[in-house]
């Protein structure tokens, strides 16, 4: 056994099928009057009906998120807040909704109460990214984590199938890094298996029926763990390829994860046996790297970085920005072993 860390994240977790309805009770055991509901303008219906069930605990529906937080969408969200008399927030929604609730807390210090609908994680972390004069930075806050989080799978019974998988595939690559991580530790390697478990075995079921219930709290469940995960580890080159490619070319947050994640694992499988271990009893696979990247492909995920946007001469800034900073990965960060791996992407070469 190597020596580890290990820094438990004080956060509440609620979960189950019907499991919103104690919003209105958690709302009251931390103490809060008045809340501001967060959403997308694409869920605003949802928020409106979280802001009725919260009846007079509710100070209205802010419906303005979007993805990666613009730090002026923060800054609205805290003057509604104050005008409203909000002394805290609930973030009913995906990762940006997660993300503008994180943005306001980090700047204001206010209590969030998270309501994910999707599986990318953020509820679970203390990461926080907002995006200003077109770029985007990140960075770790204990101040931003959730206080609390109600994970309600029949939230999430309306995620169409496609964005099910790759978000499903985003939450695993939290658990696969986390797996390598320098400062992993048992318990979060425990949480990260089982987490890709619960996700490789639901998400062919929704795919087959994005109504099944049992399928959707499992994956919401694996989602949970795997989100943990990442709260808990240093990130390294998966993610810090997919926050290149989300940053600089605008590619999508989690197809982006779910193309890149087959082609980093394989770049580190001979340097992380562990990983690779822990990773073979989750899939039952021999070559962990090679079944995620079947599992996307038959679930309909895209296939390659360039369905999604990038280009041949791309494949250089990401190579340059990948390597200019030393940063914690199991395999040496080389030009061109990562320029093998994005042209590999790129074309969405066999794994
Ligand atoms: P998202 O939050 O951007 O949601 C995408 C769209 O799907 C939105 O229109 C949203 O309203 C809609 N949607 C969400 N749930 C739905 C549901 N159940 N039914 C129907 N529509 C639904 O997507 P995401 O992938 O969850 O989040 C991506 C963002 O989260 C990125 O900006 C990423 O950087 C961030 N993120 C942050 C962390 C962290 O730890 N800070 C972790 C993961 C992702």
């Amino acid at each position: 056994m190597k020596d580890f860390q290990y820094q438990a994240l004080p956060m509440r977790v609620t979960f189950g099928t019907g499991s919103l309805k104690s919003l209105p009770d958690e709302v009251r055991r931390l103490g809060l009057r008045r809340v501001l509901v967060l959403s997308t303008s694409f869920q605003e219906d949802l928020a409106r009906e979280v802001s009725d069930q919260l009846g007079e605990l509710s100070a209205g529906v802010h419906p303005e998120a979007q993805m990666h937080v613009p730090v002026e969408s923060a800054h609205r969200a805290r003057d509604v807040a104050k005008a409203a008399g909000a002394d805290g927030y609930v973030a009913v929604g995906g990762g940006s909704t997660t993300g503008l609730g994180k943005a306001i807390a980090l700047e204001f210090g206010a209590p969030i109460i998270a309501v994910p609908t999707t599986y990318a994680g953020s509820e679970m972390t203390p990461i926080w990214g907002l995006t200003a004069e077109g770029e985007k930075k990140t960075g770790r806050d204990p101040k931003v984590l959730p206080t609390s989080v109600i994970y309600d799978p029949e939230l999430t019974l309306t995620l169409p199938v496609g964005m099910s998988v790759t978000s499903g595939f985003n939450a695993i690559a939290h658990a696969v890094e986390a797996l390598y991580a320098p400062d992993g530790s048992p318990i979060i390697s425990l949480m990260a298996e089982e987490g890709t478990r619960a996700l490789v075995k639901a998400l062919p079921k929704i795919a087959e029926n994005p109504a099944d219930i049992e399928a959707r709290s499992d994956a919401l469940y694996g989602a949970w763990l795997c989100g943990a995960t990442l709260g808990a580890t240093t990130m390294s080159l998966h993610h810090k390829l997919c926050h290149t490619l989300g940053g600089t070319f605008n590619l999508p947050h989690a197809e982006t994860h779910t193309v890149v994640l087959p082609y980093a694992l394989a770049y580190n499988s001979a340097h992380a046996p562990e990983a690779i271990a822990a990773l073979q009893r989750a899939t039952g696979a021999q070559e962990p790297a090679s079944y995620l990247r079947q599992l996307s492909l038959d679930l309909g995920a895209p296939a390659s970085l360039r369905e999604l946007g990038l280009t041949d001469i791309d494949v250089e800034t990401v190579v340059e920005q990948a390597t200019r900073n030393p940063y914690a990965n199991p395999r040496a960060v080389t030009g061109d072993g990562i320029r093998a791996l994005l042209t590999a992407a790129l074309n969405g070469e066999t794994v």
